[in-house]
């Protein structure tokens, strides 16, 4: 299934994409919460559910009547991998890593496709960062990687908004101020279930600015893989249905060009992951 949040009139709904329309599920069947991570911690029953109504052909909308939103807004945990492609490692003057290397962003820099990232007046270094995301479907402690693939619901495309001065410039080493300004974490449009990905390792990745392609990478440069990193951090925390994990970037990133190219005021940026989506974004 292809999901969306959406907004009709006033009330938010989780939708799926069916032909050229959006059926709204919890319309169709009101057993079926109607935001995202309840439906993703309501589990298996309720995707079987989604899947009857969307084949019964439920009530629909078309994209162009309603407002598409950040496919989950309110995750737990917001959960980010750096230089997890060897050549964004090269660019940045750093080695690659022997293990993920986590920070995080939180909930509250979340925004949807066609919302308007707000570059922050005490930065004078915003970059992009276009990147898959996983959606974390399962509750699950210290899973195994081999178990890894059963605790994914899906993807989505995200856009590591980073401020570059207030990630590597600051005091105590950490990236995390840097990471999570208000609007620095676009995510969607669509969350697309794993059983529509047969390889999360193969999509064609990159970021589109005004026009120009500055990223255009391949999932496959991944250094630490989706299982690989849903074990690594589950020996951690616990994962939760609706936890978000920015797998990292490909190179081309603004901070390792000549001359380095910031984002500024009426920039457009697309980050697109062939299978999974197109997230747009305006920049003010
Ligand atoms: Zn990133």
């Amino acid at each position: 299934m292809r999901l969306v949040t959406f907004r009709e009139g006033n009330q938010d709904r989780i939708g799926a994409r069916s032909g050229d329309s959006i059926v709204d599920l919890s319309a169709g069947d009101s057993t079926i919460p109607s935001n995202m991570r309840s439906f993703l911690e309501a589990g298996d029953s309720v995707c079987r559910a989604a899947e009857s109504v969307i084949k019964a052909g439920g009530p629909s909308y078309s994209p162009d009547d309603v407002k598409i939103l950040a496919p989950i807004t309110n995750p737990e945990k917001l959960i980010c991998i750096g230089l997890n492609y060897a050549d964004h490692a090269a660019e940045s003057g750093m080695d690659i890593p022997s293990e993920p290397i986590v920070f995080s962003k939180y909930a509250s820099t979340i925004i949807g496709p066609g919302d308007t990232i707000r570059l922050p007046p005490s930065s004078n270094e915003p970059d992009y960062e276009v990147e898959l995301v996983v959606v974390i479907g399962k509750s699950g402690f210290n899973i195994s990687e081999s178990e890894a693939m059963g605790y994914v619901a899906g993807y989505t495309v995200g856009h590591d908004v980073s401020a570059r001065d207030y990630q590597l410039k600051k005091p105590g080493g950490q990236w995390m101020l840097g990471k999570t300004f208000d609007t620095f974490a676009p995510i969607g449009p669509d969350l697309v279930t794993a059983d529509e990905i047969a390889d999360p390792h193969n999509l064609p990745i990159r970021c589109i600015l005004n026009g120009e392609t500055v990223q255009d990478s391949n999932t496959k440069q991944l250094i630490f893989k989706v299982p690989e990193l849903v074990a690594y951090l589950s020996h951690v925390f616990t994962l939760s249905p609706g936890d978000l994990i920015f797998t990292g970037t490909p190179p081309g990133v603004g901070m390792a060009r000549n001359p380095q190219l910031w984002l500024k005021a009426g920039d457009h940026v697309a980050c697109e992951v062939d299978g999974i989506g197109r997230l747009e974004n305006s920049v003010a």
